[in-house]
């Protein structure tokens, strides 16, 4: 029989009372004294030495670590370019009925009709929502998605007996544009912007040619401004025979107002895990469909989802009736059906708002935008100075110029006022950039909160610049060696790491 259990009951000093023995069986006890098939060598000396802790001070250790935390439950989190919005808590509740949330991911079709008609009816919101035929939920981010698209693009032009190397990015483009071309084997090519902040159509035209397979476009754009030649360019890149890729991380400006598919474009990808609500940057996982236009279904990872009579099914496409991607099909991105709790969280999100929610989404972040820009560019510079869709860049190039402090100190010093900071130094092209997203979830009232803390902080700069150079005061680390950090990236917890942080 092993030693009856002691529970600690109170703090540190608080002398432990004796609960009777618990009747748990002893492993050991119960393959008749000897644990088969381990060698003696590997069996334990000594009981492991686990941390001695009460109930309370893992509840009052995790609650303080969860206060260190920012995230969009407990503050505004205009990051630009990562459409942090706020997460509605009816989404996690559907995504937990138990229906969804205890389905073995081998379940047979039979057993799990209900998550694969799920999956059909978000495919088709979102095929109505961007303008595609057909849309895989396999991808599991963004980039996954771009990287399962310029795979696609890869598979069309094989098709035709066509080898295409090159794919053109603008230089205002997320990074992960020319990361993803670069890993599905591509060359990439930079194309300029023009002084509208659109994408300079005479560069575009010195860089298209037969060796191009596909222009990679973000509309709107990072600089937060849609593209005014949008159709125009989607006309010479079909002429020059590439195919033109739209990345829809960001959707939220034009959500039921305009389609990707209407303005030419051949695939999209779309982050479920920004526009459509579901929790992210720490706070869970991505969730990155890639769609298609009609004729390049083919091309689409496989399985996808079919309604025959009134049942669903998973789909291979396998001429001998096996379940294999059809020969085609760029395979399989993703293990088993992407991340479909993320997928019921979006599905719950356009039921819940309906076609009209949806396009009220898209107007109030580009009104919320707007406002914040119109009022914020009294204290810094508007590098492209047109109406903004649903975020907006500026630049602190005057302040670093008049006071020596750099965006990077503002943004510091903006933690100390309890608020997250925009996107900074992104996109490149812009000096001193300070990238703002509000989203339609916030009031009036918080965006004044965030440009009077802008305003003030501006202020400082004037008046005490080397107080911002050396914030943030207030909150669980300071300034931390970015260098260090990437160099020799500290990989394993320690005592002595955790008594340095
Ligand atoms: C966030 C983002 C991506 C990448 O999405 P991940 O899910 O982080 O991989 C790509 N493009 C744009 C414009 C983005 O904002």
């Amino acid at each position: 029989m092993s030693e009856p259990l002691i529970y600690e009951l109170g703090g540190p000093g608080h002398q432990g009372a004796e609960l009777p023995p618990l009747d748990v069986p002893d492993a050991e006890e119960a393959a008749g004294g000897e644990l088969p098939g381990l060698p003696e060598g590997l069996l334990r000396k000594s009981p492991p030495l686990l941390p001695e802790v009460t109930e309370p001070e893992v509840v009052r250790h995790y609650t303080r670590l969860s206060e260190m935390n920012y995230a969009i439950d407990n503050g505004f989190y205009p990051l630009g370019s990562c459409t942090m919005k706020y997460n509605p808590k009816r989404n996690d509740a559907m995504a937990a009925l138990p229906g969804f949330r205890d389905l073995h991911p081998l379940t047979p079709e039979a057993g799990a009709q209900g998550a694969l008609e799920l999956m059909a009816r978000l495919e088709a919101a979102l095929a109505e929502i961007t303008g595609m035929a057909r849309f895989s939920l396999q991808p599991v981010a963004g980039a996954q998605g771009e990287f399962t698209g310029l795979s696609i693009v890869r598979a069309y032009h094989e098709s035709r007996g066509e080898e295409r190397t090159r794919v053109i990015v603008p230089d205002s483009a997320h990074g992960t544009n020319p990361a993803s071309a670069a890993m599905a084997g591509y060359q990439v090519v930079e194309v300029r912007s023009d002084a509208r902040g659109g994408i300079d159509v005479e560069d575009l035209d010195r860089v298209l040619g037969p060796d191009v397979a596909a222009l990679m476009l973000t509309n709107p754009n990072t600089l937060g401004l849609f593209d005014e030649r949008t159709l125009e360019i989607a006309r010479r890149v079909h002429e020059a025979g590439a195919l033109l890729y739209y990345d829809g991380a960001n959707l939220n400006a034009i959500l039921g107002l305009a389609r990707p598919g209407d303005m030419g474009f051949d695939i999209v990808h779309l982050n479920l895990h920004k526009t459509f609500s579901g929790p992210h940057g720490g706070g869970g996982p991505g969730s990155g469909p890639v769609g298609v236009a009609a004729g390049l279904e083919r091309f689409l990872p496989r399985p996808l989802v079919v309604k025959e009579g009134d049942r669903y099914r998973l789909e291979w496409g396998d001429p001998d009736g096996l379940d294999r991607p059809a020969p085609e099909s760029v395979g399989k991105v993703q293990a088993f059906w992407g991340n479909f709790a993320v997928a019921v969280r979006a599905y719950a999100y356009v039921l819940t708002l309906g076609a009209e929610g949806l396009r009220r989404v898209a107007e109030t972040s580009v009104l919320n935008a707007n406002y914040l820009m119109r009022r914020l560019a009294r204290t810094f510079e508007l590098p492209y100075d047109r109406p903004c869709m649903h975020e907006f860049v500026l630049s602190g190039e005057r302040l670093k110029k008049e006071t020596g402090v750099r965006v990077l100190d503002v943004a510091k010093r903006l933690l100390d006022y309890g608020l997250h900071p925009g996107s900074v130094y992104f996109p490149l092209i812009v000096e001193e950039a300070l990238m703002i997203e509000p989203t339609e979830t916030e009031s009036l009232a918080t965006l004044d909160a965030y440009a009077e803390a802008l305003e003030a902080i501006a202020r400082e700069a004037r008046e005490e610049p080397q107080k911002l150079r050396e914030a943030p005061f207030t909150t669980p680390v300071r300034r931390l060696d970015e260098v260090a950090a990437a160099r020799r990236p500290v990989l394993r917890w320690s005592p002595a790491g955790e008594r340095r942080a």
